[in-house]
């Protein structure tokens, strides 16, 4: 059974509130980054700026990418939910851009993968089956996705982590003119490891239009899932 007890840890960069069992993360975590040595860094790293630091030009370090910074260059404090900080912390500006349109996903579309969608799901290829109905829903660890149907389907959960390819599969065209898509393919490894495609199809009725939104959400998931795995720190 994993532990979800969660603890805080203190590093140079702050407060951070993280699982015990680091295994049971959420998928959408970032490790912190090594922070370049004081003796490393002269001047400021915004090529823009290099002010030479001095006993009055203190460096800083931004805490998602651990380059050095004057104050001026470094100055933007904002929640970085990924990274698990408790507090608003120091970010240098290209990085600030970063965290800022990330945080949307967390004030917004994880709320939406978690509310669910309801779907239409092709068990096989053949289009005489009609599918079966499921909603499906992120769950509040953000570390599944979990199916919900009528008694007697079953449709086995898809692991975050295990997901490699996400594909909208059909889309129409809202008033703005943007693609709106009314179906997912989700290409994952299931739990006796074979790579498997399920393709969701939005389900007409009431929650039809929260369904598209969840493909969008989805999508943005899927993006940052597969840039918690890379291992670089350029923002
Ligand atoms: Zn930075
Ligand atoms: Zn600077």
């Amino acid at each position: 059974m994993a532990n979800s007890q969660k603890r805080l840890v203190k590093s140079r960069s702050g407060l951070r509130m993280v699982f015990v069992d680091e295994k049971i993360a959420s998928p959408f975590t970032k490790e912190e980054p090594p922070w370049v040595p004081d003796n490393d860094c002269s001047h400021c790293q915004n090529i823009e700026c290099q002010t030479k630091f001095d006993l009055l030009k203190r460096k800083h370090h931004c805490r998602r990418c651990g380059k050095c910074f004057c104050d001026s260059c470094s100055n933007n404090v904002i929640a970085l939910p990924r990274m698990c900080f408790i507090d608003p912390v120091r970010h240098c500006m290209s990085c600030f851009l970063v965290t800022k349109k990330e945080n949307e996903f967390f004030d917004r579309h994880i709320k939406n993968l978690i509310a669910g969608g309801r779907f239409r799901i092709h068990a096989d290829e053949s289009n005489t089956n009609p599918g079966k109905i499921f909603s499906c829903l992120l769950s509040s660890d953000h570390r599944n996705l979990n199916f919900e149907g009528d008694i007697g389907d079953t449709q086995e959960k898809i692991c975050i982590d295990k997901i490699d390819a996400v594909q909208i599969a059909a889309a129409e065209t809202d008033q703005q003119g943007n693609l709106i898509g009314t179906g997912i393919a989700i290409r994952y490894t299931n739990s006796i490891g074979n790579m498997v495609m399920l393709k969701m199809e939005v389900e007409n009725g009431s929650k039809r239009k929260q369904s598209m939104t969840w493909i969008a959400s989805m999508q943005k998931a899927f993006k940052l899932v597969q840039d918690s795995k890379s291992t670089g720190y350029d923002p």
